[in-house]
């Protein structure tokens, strides 16, 4: 079995992404954290963000993969640990011109599908319902006001030691999502078998069970 759950940035689809699956015995998958690192290492190595092919190229030679450690998912990307690292503001700034090259994401997309091969996921991020698992047996859009979402991601950078006022935040979120709306190909977009769910006013485990209803497992 598949789930997608796709949406804009700080609406919550990492924390349900992971519930869920943790609940339904399913592999997650955080697509996110996989352009994130390839941005880390693009910002690493001080290729332009903008050379699409030394950034394909870099890409093809990564190994990312996920693992549990004492009960947290981490990010390993050729054996190194980039779990905190990827969550930075240089990060954030950086990934979505990362993310916008049509080579970088064919890449991007076949170790997703890979991953997703042998077992059930979970996965979350822009293009899963559309491009990486178009056949999903749910496709939810998660959403939430710009606010909402700024305010959720000021707190989950705070707690990660990274602080950053609430305009910086919804500026960065802004064009975040402009850029994953416009980019040409895997853009983030409504599809006609999404399934809508607002969180704005809704708690994450309200969501939870909303969205465990629809799956039949509440
Ligand atoms: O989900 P998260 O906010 O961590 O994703 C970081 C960025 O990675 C997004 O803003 C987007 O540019 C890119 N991304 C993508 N396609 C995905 C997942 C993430 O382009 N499937």
């Amino acid at each position: 079995m598949q789930i997608a759950i796709d949406g804009p940035a700080g609406a919550g689809k990492s924390t349900l992404a992971r519930t869920l699956a943790r609940k339904m015995g399913f592999v997650y998958i955080d697509t996110g954290a996989m352009y994130r690192a390839l941005a880390w290492k693009v910002l690493q190595t001080g290729i332009s963000l903008e050379d699409a092919e030394a950034i394909a190229k870099l890409a093809l030679g990564l190994d990312i993969h996920f693992e549990n450690y004492r009960g947290e998912q981490r990010l390993l990307c050729n054996g190194e640990d980039l779990t905190e690292m990827i969550r930075s503001p240089q990060v954030n700034a950086a990934v979505s011109r990362v993310a916008q090259h049509p080579e970088v994401r064919r890449i991007m997309v076949q170790k997703q599908q890979d991953m997703a091969r042998s077992s059930n996921v979970v996965m979350d991020g822009r293009d899963i319902g559309e491009w990486v698992l178009p056949e999903a047996d749910y496709k939810f859009y998660l959403t939430a006001g710009l606010q909402e979402r700024a305010l959720r991601r000021k707190m989950e950078l705070e707690n990660k030691g990274f602080r950053q006022d609430l305009e910086t935040i919804m500026e960065e979120l802004r064009q975040r999502d402009q850029m994953d709306q416009s980019r040409q190909v895997g853009a983030l977009k409504i599809l006609p078998d999404s399934i809508v769910i607002d969180s704005s006013r809704q708690s994450a485990d309200e969501v939870l069970q909303q969205i465990l209803t629809i799956v039949g497992k509440n």
